[in-house]
């Protein structure tokens, strides 16, 4: 019967990390009718363990990859602009030495081994300079202050240092909240009509002519659904040939290479708020970050993946090496027992061969397989940074199947409560303090940094700290876990300490557990919605 038929919506994207949720959002914006489904939550594999930034990747200058740094750089700019509540710049801060080492592979070191053999790999302060001068110049910067050269003698950031570090070179690029930038394109995709479906496994996906039939499985109910779409797009991340392979069933050639990296975080290590760049004697390079407020950052490592269906973790073998990179230049010595949390991420990297895992490439490939009707586009690698322009491109391929979707739209529309200027996110804070002078500096500032002009909502019609209900720690109150569930798709605990918030850092197991029994207490809107 006509009615038991599902109703065939123009796109299905399977996968809700940074690139599904981009490419649902640009998609429903441009009046295409989206259903995306995520197997767990939103953000909950590599998109919420990057190192965080939005960067045109100065490392990759050396593998010549001019296409992707030039577009992430200039990209910076306008994600800054739309979304200056999750995102800030922030200064780089590059010691240099003699020691310091290419990656043999790059095509750079080769030029040098050939021109320059007497360097034996290392790098020369001019080819630094050489490469922040480019990294300046290619992505035409409106906001973001160019580079400088600092005397580590002197400045403030050589305090943290070891001796021997005397010069150092400092540039721009910008930090980014990853899970939250999901979450709000997945809101902005649903507020443009998009149905986003979490906790919603894709068992199979078959061509029927000119259409695709989905099956899905509510992981936490079993039910099961069919759904019907014109086009299908497989951004599975880490999963995107497992999807190829056992849920659509396609024959293909491309591949994807999978590569974990791990971050520690310490303590906060020193005073300043800029960022360490430093790079190895085995031609690698890690970061040293500011990390909320009373962390540090470090990563990330580089390690060949198996399977996506193994959770990454960060091995003994890995805290070490970020242990060992970070205690060749701090002067104070980290230890195993300094660090306070770690996190893995497992990058999707399109497989283009090369032989080790830093240098593949970390750009993106779209292919669009049309064997046998219905069209289907599969997403290979890509950044944080690229994520809007992939979502272009996308619709490009997108349109190009289904006739009549209009332009872009999405350069200069901010995200949900990033409609501020980039200065201005003191005034936010002091404006929401003045309307709820209950709240701590640190809790203004944190949900100003979360929910941006959207942040006085969650107080509400709160006049006293007691009216925002039960407090589960560390300023995480009942007001802002009904937003969170309501608003933001987040179902347990894990989903708001983890991935709305940072807030696992500063609560404990029994105030975890706590709120994760209250969670599970209360209707989500995906249940009260049945
Ligand atoms: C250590 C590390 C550091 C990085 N640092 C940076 C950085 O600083 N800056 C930057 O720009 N980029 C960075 N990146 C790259 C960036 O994080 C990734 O390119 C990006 O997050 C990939 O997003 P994605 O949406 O393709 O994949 P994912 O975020 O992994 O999303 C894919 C989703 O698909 C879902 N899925 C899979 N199969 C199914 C199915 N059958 N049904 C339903 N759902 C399914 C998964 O659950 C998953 O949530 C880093 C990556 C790593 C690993």
């Amino acid at each position: 019967m006509d009615q038991d038929r599902p109703k065939t919506t123009d796109l299905f994207v399977i996968g809700g990390g940074i690139n599904g949720c981009g490419i649902a959002r640009d998609a429903a914006g441009r009046g295409l009718t989206v259903t995306l489904a995520e197997m767990n939550d939103l953000a909950s594999a590599t998109s919420s363990a990057s190192t965080k930034l939005f960067h045109g990747g100065l490392r990759y200058l050396e593998y010549f990859e001019f296409r992707l740094v030039r577009e992430a750089l200039i990209e910076r700019e306008t994600l800054l602009r739309a979304m200056p509540h999750i995102s800030w710049p922030m200064r780089f801060v590059l010691p240099y030495h003699r020691d310091m080492r290419f990656d043999s592979e790059t095509p750079t070191s080769r030029l040098l081994g050939l021109f320059m053999p007497w360097m034996k790999g290392r790098r020369p302060a001019w080819l630094i300079r050489l490469g922040l001068f480019l990294y300046d110049t290619l992505g035409g910067r409106q906001i973001l202050p160019g580079t400088a050269r600092l005397d580590l003698r002197t400045a403030a950031e050589g305090a943290p240092l070891q001796d021997h570090f005397e010069k150092a070179y400092e540039y721009s690029d910008c930090w980014v909240e990853d899970s939250r930038l999901v979450v709000l394109n997945a809101r902005d995709a649903e507020a443009h009509g998009a149905k986003i479906l979490t906790r919603t496994a894709v068992l199979s996906a078959e061509r029927a002519g000119e259409l695709w039939r989905i099956e899905t499985e509510d992981r936490e109910t079993g039910a099961r659904q069919t759904h019907s779409a014109r086009m299908l797009v497989n951004a599975g991340g880490p999963w995107v040939g497992d999807i190829l392979q056992s849920k659509v069933r396609v024959n293909t050639r491309e591949g994807v290479r999978l590569v974990r990296g791990s971050h520690i975080v310490t303590r906060r290590l020193y005073d300043h708020d800029k960022c360490y760049f430093f790079q190895g004697t085995d031609g690698r390079i890690i970061f040293a970050i500011p990390y909320e407020t009373d962390f540090t950052l470090i990563g990330t490592t580089d390690a060949e993946h198996a399977d996506p269906a193994q959770t990454p973790e960060c091995t003994p073998a890995e805290r070490q090496y970020l242990l060992d990179f970070a205690n060749t230049y701090f002067r104070q010595r980290l230890s195993d027992a300094d660090i306070v949390w770690t996190y893995s991420g497992v990058r999707p990297l399109y497989d283009d061969g090369a032989s080790s895992a830093t240098a593949a490439t970390r750009d993106y490939t779209l292919k669009v397989d049309k064997a046998g009707g219905a069209p289907l586009l599969n997403v290979f690698g890509g950044k944080i940074t690229t994520y809007r322009r992939l979502a272009e491109s996308a619709l490009e391929k997108i349109g190009a199947e289904l006739p009549g979707v209009i332009g872009p739209w999405t350069a200069g529309v901010p995200l949900p409560g990033g409609d501020f200027p980039v200065e201005g996110f003191e005034a936010l804070v002091d404006d929401l303090t003045a309307r709820f002078p209950f709240l701590t500096p640190f809790h203004a500032r944190r949900l100003c940094r979360a929910y941006g002009t959207e942040a006085a909502q969650v107080p509400g019609q709160a006049r006293c700290a007691e009216d925002m209900g039960r407090d589960f720690g560390a300023t995480l109150t009942e007001a802002e876990v009904r937003w969170l569930m309501d608003k933001e798709f987040a179902r347990t605990a894990e989903d708001v300490v983890w991935r709305r918030n940072k807030l696992g850092l500063r609560m404990d197991a029994d105030q975890i557990a706590a709120l994760d029994a209250w969670m599970a207490d209360r209707p989500s809107r995906a249940r009260a919605a049945e």
